[in-house]
C-alpha cells in the first residue's frame, strides 16, 4: 500500500463563540460504540468522553442549545449488511453512556443513517432557534460525525470540531476527517479546552 503523508491541517488554541446562536451537538455517544463491551465499540471513544462532558457543562453553563443524535435500528435494518447489528433501539447498546446523559430540554435525535440531519427534525429545530454554528463532538469522526457535520456545512453553518472530544477506529480515519471537514467546508478545530463564550453585547 502507498504511504501518504496527510497534508497539514490547523488546530486553534481558542475559538471564541456567541452562545444565543450556537448550539452543541454530541453525535451517537451510545454504549454500543462507547463501552468497550458494545457490539461495534471505538476504542478510543472511552478516552473522549472525559473531553464531551466539559463541552456538555459549557454548554448547560452558558445556555448554548444541545442535541445528541441517536443511531437507531430495528430488526432487519439494511445497515446491518454493512456493520454488525447495532444501536436496536431500546436495547442498553442503543442507550447514551451515562455520563452524558440529556437533561429535560435537551433534544435526543433518533436517526437511522450517518447524517445526523437526515429525517430529523435537528435543521427545523436550528433554523427555529437562529443557530448559526454548530459544536459537534462524539464518534465515528470520519462516519457519523463526518456526515453530520458535511450536511451542517453545506447549509452554510459554522462547524466546530473540539478535535479530542471526537474518536475515530483508526489514526488515518481520524486525520481524514478532520482534513476533509477543515478544507472543504472550513470547519474549526480546536480541543475542549479552547472554546469560548463571547459576552453579549449590551442591548440598546
Ligand atoms: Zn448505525
Amino acid at each position: 500500500m502507498p504511504t501518504v503523508e496527510v497534508p497539514e491541517y490547523k488546530i486553534l488554541d481558542r475559538v471564541e463563540v456567541d452562545p444565543r446562536r450556537t448550539a452543541l451537538v454530541i453525535v451517537d455517544m451510545q454504549n454500543d460504540f462507547v463501552n468497550p463491551e458494545g457490539a461495534l465499540s471505538v476504542r478510543s471513544a472511552p478516552d473522549t468522553i472525559h473531553a464531551c462532558k466539559r463541552l456538555l457543562d459549557f454548554a448547560r453553563r452558558e445556555h448554548l442549545g444541545v442535541f445528541y443524535t441517536q443511531d437507531t435500528h430495528t430488526d432487519g435494518d439494511p445497515e446491518f449488511e454493512i456493520w454488525p447489528k447495532h444501536v436496536v433501539k431500546g436495547t442498553w447498546g442503543w442507550e447514551i453512556v451515562p455520563d452524558l446523559r440529556p437533561e429535560p430540554g435537551e433534544l435526543v435525535l433518533e436517526k437511522a443513517r450517518y447524517d445526523g440531519f437526515y429525517g430529523t427534525a435537528l435543521d427545523h429545530e436550528i433554523r427555529r432557534r437562529g443557530i448559526d454554528t454548530l459544536i459537534i463532538c462524539g464518534t465515528v469522526a470520519n462516519i457519523c460525525v463526518h456526515y453530520t457535520a458535511a450536511s451542517a456545512g453545506l447549509r452554510w453553518l459554522r462547524v466546530i470540531h473540539p478535535v479530542d472530544a471526537v474518536s475515530a477506529l483508526t489514526e488515518f480515519d481520524m486525520h481524514a476527517a478532520l482534513r476533509q471537514a477543515s478544507w472543504l467546508f472550513q470547519a474549526l478545530l480546536t480541543r475542549s479546552t479552547g472554546i469560548t463564550a463571547k459576552a453579549a453585547s449590551p442591548t440598546a
